[in-house]
C-alpha cells in the first residue's frame, strides 16, 4: 500500500494504490501530507508509509 502525494505545477493530488477510487486535491504539499497520513490511519492502520513520507518531508523542508 502506498498513499502517494503527486505534486506538480497546476496541482496537488493525494491518492492510494490501494484505493484507486480515492483521491483528493490539496492546496499545498503540507496540507497533501496531512491527508495523506490521515487517509492512511484510517483505512491501512498498519501502514506506515505516508507517516514516513510526511517526516522525511518535513525533515527535509526544515533543513532547507
Ligand atoms: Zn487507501
Amino acid at each position: 500500500m502506498t498513499v502517494k502525494v503527486d505534486v506538480s505545477e497546476i496541482s496537488i493530488v493525494v491518492y492510494c494504490t490501494d484505493c484507486a477510487s480515492w483521491g483528493e486535491l490539496a492546496f499545498d504539499v503540507a496540507e497533501g501530507h496531512r491527508i495523506a497520513v490521515d487517509h492512511e490511519g484510517r483505512l491501512h492502520p498498519n501502514s506506515r508509509v505516508a507517516y514516513t513520507n510526511q517526516y522525511k518531508w518535513q525533515k527535509r523542508r526544515n533543513a532547507a
